[in-house]
């Protein structure tokens, strides 16, 4: 599904556009012009991953040309079909230098895969597939994708090793932020032992100083004019010492 020049949405589940399987995320697949990149492919149940390919053949691209796979952070919904996907594209495999160790074992601890589980959100019988990672990100780093150049952004909070992206494209400037802000200033704060209020708010505000325009985030509504203003809602709340609306 084409949302700009720049930007398709190939992949998500019940809290995105239910083109792939129910528990993914939103998976982006990036256009710069000379190549392609996949973000965040999703959990990767049997056969997701096909639906995903085949949307991005019916967008009008072929796979073969996506050269980068950008891993965001490691929890299982956003980086579940990242093997699968790393075997079957000739694919750099791009994450953060602190998720990378986790990624790279299929770290059930580490990843929250145990805990989550435990409350019910994925399958008994799923493990994260150990995944190889390429290059290692740190804040300011830049991945090139053809025409585009992300700049890296460690925004912590959410979970540790969290990245978001930044970049300019020919129509507008993106945010490209995962699970750190969703539509209407709204964040994802959970029990879980590597999710921090005061990280959180810290990197809120580091984006909160970007510009751009369109917001791209892991879940629910994308915006592709407004997307400050949701980060900006967020960053006001925090200012106040307050909590933000919780997506859960
Ligand atoms: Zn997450």
């Amino acid at each position: 599904m084409k949302l700009t020049p720049h930007v398709h949405v190939v992949g998500g589940g019940r809290f995105g556009f239910g083109i792939s399987g129910a528990l993914d995320c939103h998976v982006y697949l990036l256009d710069g012009g000379s190549e392609l990149a996949l973000v965040d492919p999703g959990l990767g149940l049997r056969g997701d991953f096909d639906r995903i390919l085949d949307n991005i053949r019916a967008d009008g691209h072929d796979p073969a040309r996506i050269r980068k796979l950008i891993l965001t952070h490691y929890h299982c919904d956003h980086i579940g079909a990242a093997a699968e996907a790393a075997a079957r594209l000739d694919v750099e495999v791009v994450a953060s230098q602190f998720a990378a160790p986790a990624i790279r074992s299929g770290d059930a601890q580490a990843s929250a895969l145990d805990v989550a589980q435990a409350a019910g959100f994925y399958p008994a019988d799923f493990a994260l597939p150990p995944c190889r990672v390429d290059r290692e990100l740190r804040e300011g780093d830049v991945v090139r994708v053809g025409d585009l150049a992300l700049t890296t952004y460690e925004t912590p909070g959410h979970c540790e090793g969290h990245l978001s992206f930044h970049f300019a494209g020919a129509d507008r400037v993106y945010l490209l932020g995962a699970d750190l802000v969703f539509w209407g200033g709204r964040i994802l704060l959970q029990n879980i032992h590597d999710c921090h209020i005061d990280r959180y708010a810290a990197s809120v505000a580091k984006i909160d100083a970007l510009v751009f325009d369109a917001l791209l985030p892991g879940h629910l509504q994308i915006s592709l004019g407004d997307g400050h203003g949701h980060v900006a809602a967020a960053a006001a709340a925090f200012r106040q010492l307050a909590v933000p609306p919780n997506l859960t």
